[in-house]
């Protein structure tokens, strides 16, 4: 596939829209900036109060940056239904209610833009949270991850990732990955 898009997440909001639905719960695993908060949010947002969107980090500012976004951007409604934490994304499954149907984890991996280069997502973390979100997703649901290589522990990161993915069992987990063609893997 060729897309005329610029940033990675773009490509992954567009996977996420085949399957995720109106009155989902959907966690940001990563909120960083808020950007991808949003995104999901429009995407399960309806008249009801059924949806559900669970954001997650680490980092106050990102929390902050978050929340000014959604202020600028959501209808009181929309605002009431998306919850934020500021704990590691390895414990989403202490903050998500167990009843919860929940269609899509999306993880951004890295740092936060405009931060802090120095605080990053961790492969032993993103693993737990990888195994954490595998319970928490009904069937027919996604895991998106983006990941980037060019940081310090990228790559390792990377290689972590694809590992786990590369072993779930074929019987009840379809993994794939796109790669950027166009970009360097590993600098
Ligand atoms: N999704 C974001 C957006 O739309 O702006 C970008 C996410 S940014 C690439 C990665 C984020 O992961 C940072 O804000 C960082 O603080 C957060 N992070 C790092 N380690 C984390 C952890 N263990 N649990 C949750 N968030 C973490």
């Amino acid at each position: 596939y060729i897309f005329g898009k610029k940033k990675a997440t773009e490509v992954a909001h567009l996977v996420w829209k085949h399957v995720v639905q109106k009155g989902d719960a959907v966690i940001d695993a990563t909120c960083g900036n808020g950007y991808d908060t949003l995104a999901m949010l429009k995407m399960v947002a309806d008249e009801s109060d059924r949806f559900r969107v669970y954001g997650l980090d680490i980092q106050k500012d990102a929390l902050e940056n978050t929340t000014s976004l959604l202020d600028e951007s959501l209808n009181p409604n929309e605002k009431e239904l998306v919850k934020l934490f500021a704990i590691c994304h390895s414990r989403m499954g202490e903050v998500v209610p167990k009843d919860s149907s929940v269609r899509l984890v999306a993880f951004n991996l890295g740092y936060l833009p405009g931060g802090d280069k120095a605080i990053t997502t961790m492969s032993e973390t993103t693993l737990l949270s990888l195994e954490a979100a595998k319970k928490i997703l009904v069937p027919g649901g996604l895991i998106s991850i983006v990941v980037y290589v060019g940081h310090p522990g990228g790559r390792e990161e990377f290689e972590a990732v694809q590992a786990f993915a590369s072993g779930l069992s074929v019987e009840s987990w379809i993994c794939c990955e796109f790669q950027m063609l166009n970009r360097p893997l590993f600098i």
